[in-house]
């Protein structure tokens, strides 16, 4: 009863098993039969070529006869088992591999089966062996995952046909009590293997399959915190650590090949008020939209950051004072001329911008650089802000104190 339901159990499994679990079982049984193709028509040619010479060989008529049928059994199956393994291969080259690919496994323990069944006749008329049978039935079993009612179809016909036609070549009646037990049990032993087989054969499957979901789904994290790492989450634009150091490489590069780079450094104006105002959410849409713009005013070459709160910097490579202050002041406009459109009504907003060109020869590093177009900002600001200052790299460091007081 236990087993009936666990059967029935693995049908409904069976029933449930989507396209992708059918193919790939297809796919390990055209491997398993390309494989042991080459095998196993090898071990029915060895049998055939022991049988075959000597059914020729004068002796009684019974004992050439189960020779002649033995052998030539032997050597048909090795014949067609070559011809599986080719048409194996065939399907497993192309692309879809096709119905062959879910016809010729069955076909395979069929006349597997067959040939087992076949053989375990013709022997009974010299002894009552049944191992050509089992063999058959270890054989499909263990290689060819069959789904358990295609499997159970296969078996259960094994039995029913090999209990009917025994009498035909074995006449003893105790000798055919006890071939007609192995008939009955071979089988149903071979179905038992078959489906556990199976059922391992689908939990590799769904393990790989797990683990390969478990894998991609890794890989899009790493890129993520890959992303992380040197983004900025609300505007997605490189964050300060990494500006600073591409920008390190660039000043680096533009001294060997003897180029100016220029910085902008821009600050919200009055960006508390908007906050205050109209909300953190709309200040942070600001800030994305300042960050688009500055991205649209700027050529691709340049590399745009935020470095904190509401203050962004722009690296201009190959770019000397004069082009920086006027890309500054193309970016000021811009922003100025753009306020956001919200469900109240308009943000206005302005930014104050330091320019500063490094000349090749400068000899200055970024946090050198950095300082420059910082008290440039900060003249900006002291100034009136919504407006440009251009900065250089000789002037006094400001007391930092007085700076952030300022801002
Ligand atoms: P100034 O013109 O002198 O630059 O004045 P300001 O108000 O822009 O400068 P202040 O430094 O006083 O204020 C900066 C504000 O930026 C305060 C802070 O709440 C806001 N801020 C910083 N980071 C974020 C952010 O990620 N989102 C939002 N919405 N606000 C931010
Ligand atoms: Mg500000
Ligand atoms: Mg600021």
């Amino acid at each position: 009863m236990a087993r009936l339901s666990s059967w029935l159990h693995q049908l409904r499994l069976a029933a449930a098993d989507d396209v992708l679990m059918r193919e790939q079982m297809a796919l390990d049984n055209l491997r398993q039969i390309r494989f042991g193709a080459a095998l196993i028509s090898g071990l029915y040619l060895v049998a055939s070529a022991l049988l075959l010479p000597q059914a020729w060989t004068p002796g009684s008529g019974v004992r050439m006869g189960w020779q002649l049928a033995v052998g030539l059994t032997h050597l048909g199956s090795a014949l067609l088992t070559l011809v599986m393994g080719a048409l194996a291969h065939r399907a497993l080259t192309r692309q879809p591999h096709g119905r062959l690919a879910r016809v010729l496994p069955v076909a395979v323990a069929v006349l597997t089966l067959l040939s087992g069944l076949v053989l375990t006749l013709f022997y009974q008329w010299v002894e009552p062996k049944t191992s050509p049978m089992a063999l058959a039935a270890l054989g499909v079993a263990l290689l060819i995952y069959l789904r358990p009612v295609v499997a159970a179809a296969l078996f259960l016909s094994l039995a029913a046909v090999g209990f009917a036609l025994l009498p035909w070549t074995q006449h003893d009646p105790a000798l055919l009590a006890s071939a007609r037990v192995s008939a009955l049990a071979i089988p149903l032993t071979g179905l038992a293997f078959s489906v556990l087989s199976w059922r391992r054969n689908r939990l590799r499957i769904l393990l790989a399959r797990s683990l390969a979901q478990a894998n991609e789904a890794l890989a899009l994290k790493q890129a993520e915190l890959e992303r992380m790492a040197w983004h900025d989450g609300l505007t997605g634009l490189c964050n300060r650590s990494e500006f600073m150091r591409r920008a390190g490489l660039e000043l680096l590069r533009a001294q060997r090949h003897r180029h100016a780079t220029s910085l902008l450094l821009l600050d919200l104006d009055d960006f508390k008020q908007v906050n205050d105002g109209w909300g953190h959410p709309v200040g942070d849409a600001v800030l994305c939209r300042i960050a688009a713009l500055l991205q649209e005013q700027v050529r691709s070459s340049d590399l745009v950051a935020r470095l904190g709160g509401e203050e962004f910097i722009v690296l201009l490579p190959e770019t000397d004072l004069g082009a920086a202050l006027q890309c500054a002041e193309k970016v000021r406009r811009a922003v100025q001329d753009a306020p956001l459109a919200t469900g109240q009504g308009l943000v206005n907003i302005t930014v104050s911008l330091g320019a500063l060109a490094v000349p090749f020869d400068s000899g200055a590093d970024m946090s050198r650089a950095y300082a420059a177009v910082d008290r440039a900002l900060y003249r900006a600001k002291q100034a009136g802000r919504n407006r440009v200052e251009a900065g250089s790299l000789g002037a006094a460091a400001p007391d930092p104190g007085v700076t952030a007081a300022a801002r």
